[in-house]
């Protein structure tokens, strides 16, 4: 009897946990036990989060703004939001009914997968791609269907790849760029490649922008949502996570058409009602205060991805291209003679570095791992030399 108690729904059951959280909650276990790990696992930034945002948080609680908001978000940050994506992204979405604010870009996406997908509703997603992506789809009974995009892949081969995924079932495109975990940043054709056949074929698409502002050697994201006859089509989902240094805060938010934010907001409505007041607050000042701390990340970001990336290959058996964005490395370790789940595994037993296995961003992944260097400098020196050492012992 108690046995039946404590078995869970199916859809839960057969879902997989997220690897990126296991494995960051992992290494927060070990070092809290003693263990000297060196945790290169998840994209959390080690910079403080701006004091004057911080300070926009203070001042809200200490006014008494505890409460609950409208459950959308407070307007002054829904213009902001509204503010920033027609101004920066060329995307016009209207403050009023198209914006809706979430604790975190992952609760976005999970609300919007939600409302989305018909059982058996298929999505596309690119590979590899966000370790929560596919979950999603699937908690929300839809099937993920991947496309294989690396740096490789021509204009016309992606072509050719989305043809042959499409179906008539085929409802929704999620795509990310800079991409997680590959750093992939697309090219202005990719992205019209990709409005233009979510045209033809008559799809969503959801663009998750969370890594926009880092990108490297003056490359620029482009948004798909400002493209030409994208409006009514497009939902961009973004947060202040990596490109404030706020992944604690949790603050995300989705822009989509008006029919669509109005039935995520009944789901939002039902089960968080809004996000945190103060926490608001201190996102209008984050959007409407100064570039530079922003700026100022990018640019140590890249000065790490540069001698991490250099460092790695270095080591006989793996090989690193250098990402255009985002904060991850994504080397391919296939010469050490390891699969990525073995190699992650015994790395940290034997050096005590958590890293995440690629197979976790889909098959694409395979023979690869992913290291964040949103980590310290001398973090990151003492996980490649760690790293070094471990190859040199198989
Ligand atoms: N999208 C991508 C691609 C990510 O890597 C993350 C990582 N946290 C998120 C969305 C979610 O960000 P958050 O919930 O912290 O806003
Ligand atoms: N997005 C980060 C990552 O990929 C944080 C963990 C998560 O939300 O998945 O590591």
């Amino acid at each position: 009897m108690i046995e039946n108690l404590s078995a869970a729904a199916d859809r839960v059951k057969n879902l997989a946990g997220s690897p990126t959280v296991s494995i960051m909650d992992k290494a927060r276990r070990l070092k809290a036990a003693g263990m000297p790990v060196v945790d290169l696992s998840g994209g959390d930034p080690d910079f403080p989060t701006a004091p004057h945002v911080v300070e926009a948080a203070m001042a809200a609680l200490k006014s008494g703004f505890t409460h609950y908001t409208p459950s959308a978000g407070i307007p002054e940050l829904l213009q902001a939001i509204a503010h920033k994506l027609a101004t920066e992204n060329g995307a016009k979405f209207d403050p009023k009914s198209e914006i809706i604010v979430f604790p975190g870009a992952k609760q976005a996406l999970y609300i919007a997968t939600q409302t989305l997908l018909n059982p058996g509703d298929e999505v596309l997603l690119f590979d590899p791609s966000w370790v929560s992506y596919a979950p999603c789809v699937q908690l929300a009974g839809g099937l993920p269907v991947y496309v294989k995009m690396d740096l490789q892949t021509s204009l016309s081969e992606l072509k050719t790849r989305l043809e042959e995924a499409i179906t008539p079932r085929t409802r929704l495109m999620i795509i990310n760029s800079p991409n997680n975990p590959s750093g992939q940043v697309w090219t202005q054709e990719q992205v019209e490649l990709v409005a233009e056949v979510a045209q033809q074929a008559n799809l969503l698409v959801l663009s998750d922008e969370i890594y926009e502002t880092l990108v490297y050697d003056g490359r620029k994201a482009v948004s798909i949502g400002g493209l030409p006859g994208m409006a009514g089509r497009t939902m961009i989902i973004n947060g202040l996570s990596k490109s404030h240094a706020m992944t604690g805060w949790r603050l995300g938010y989705i822009a989509a058409p008006a029919e669509l934010a109005r039935q995520m907001l009944k789901i939002h409505q039902h089960s968080t009602t809004c996000a945190a007041s103060f926490v608001q607050k201190a996102a209008v000042a984050a959007l409407e205060g100064p570039r530079d701390y922003t700026d100022y990340m990018v640019g140590r970001y890249r000065l790490r991805r540069d001698k991490l990336v250099s460092q790695l290959n270095s080591i006989p058996g793996i090989k690193c291209e250098l990402p255009q964005g985002a904060f991850y490395a994504f080397p391919n370790i296939a010469g050490t003679g390891l699969a990525d789940l073995d190699f992650t595994d015994r790395l940290l037993e034997a050096e005590a570095v958590a890293v995440t296995p690629g197979v976790a961003f889909g098959p694409a992944g395979k023979g690869y791992v992913r290291l964040s260097f949103a980590n310290a400098d001398e973090i990151l020196d003492e996980g490649a030399e760690r790293i070094r050492r471990f190859v040199s012992n198989l």
